[in-house]
């Protein structure tokens, strides 16, 4: 990969990958290369090491089991605590929001630390989150849509604030959805979260880039945005 191209780490797809998560990078790849940008991404599995030297970090969802052995595995990563430090982006989705977190209470009822880049943690809710999500975003100005599926009921600390204020579904439990420290974003959106909502994609991307991006006009996102905005209202 050469200096210029842009690298998204896909952390451990292999078992953080559910409700197709990972194509949250694909998404971003695509708006940097319609923009002209070079991009790759980089999956890093369980028998490799975290490169500290990508631009940005994404975690998806995950199994209870994958995700203490995710937990596991990415707690001991030097590298992504030191790229986040230096203000890589980090985006995790459910299970990878549980995971940046302080702690997280794994199927095992044992309480396991998180890597503590968000101030977030999460116990086992009584019902099972199941769902389409509908968010008002505190940084952005459209509503974010995605669906969710999850058992964790998830309290932030003052280190956090929300990434936004639930419309509908249940987010983190508290009428709040998702958490913010810097430039780690961690959410319930399943989606994948950055196909739906093209605004937090390119939110993501200009932390990256140091830089404000202009819209892409993608019609199918347009599209799928209305459906699901419109689903709100009917279920
Ligand atoms: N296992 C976690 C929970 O149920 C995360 C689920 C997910 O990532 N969809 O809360």
């Amino acid at each position: 990969m050469s200096d210029s191209t842009v690298g998204i780490g896909l952390l451990l797809p292999e078992v953080l990958g559910t409700y197709g998560d990972s194509g949250n990078a694909q998404v971003l790849c695509k708006r940097l290369q319609w923009r002209g940008y070079d991009a790759e991404v980089v999956p890093v599995t369980l028998d490799s090491t975290v490169p500290s030297t990508l631009d940005l970090y994404l975690l998806g969802g995950g199994e209870d089991m994958a995700q203490v052995l995710a937990a596991d595995f990415l707690r001991n990563s030097k590298e992504l605590r030191r790229a986040a430090a230096a203000g890589a982006p980090v985006f995790g989705v459910c299970a990878g929001l549980q995971i940046l977190g302080t702690w997280f209470r794994g199927i095992d009822g044992v309480d396991h630390p998180g890597l503590g880049l968000l101030d977030i943690a999460t116990s086992a809710a009584e019902e099972r989150a199941v769902a389409e999500l509908v968010v008002e975003p505190e940084l952005l100005g459209a509503p974010l849509t995605g669906f969710e599926n999850h058992q964790g009921a998830s309290v932030r600390g003052p280190g956090s604030t929300p990434l936004g204020r639930v419309v509908r579904g249940t987010g983190n439990g508290d009428g709040t959805e998702g958490a913010v420290t810097g430039h780690v974003v961690g959410t319930y959106l399943h989606g994948p979260a950055l196909a739906r909502n093209p605004e937090l994609a390119d939110l993501l991307l200009s932390w990256v880039l140091g830089h404000s991006l202009k819209p892409l006009e993608l019609s199918e996102v347009d599209t799928l945005r209305s459906e699901r905005l419109a689903a709100r209202r009917t279920r």
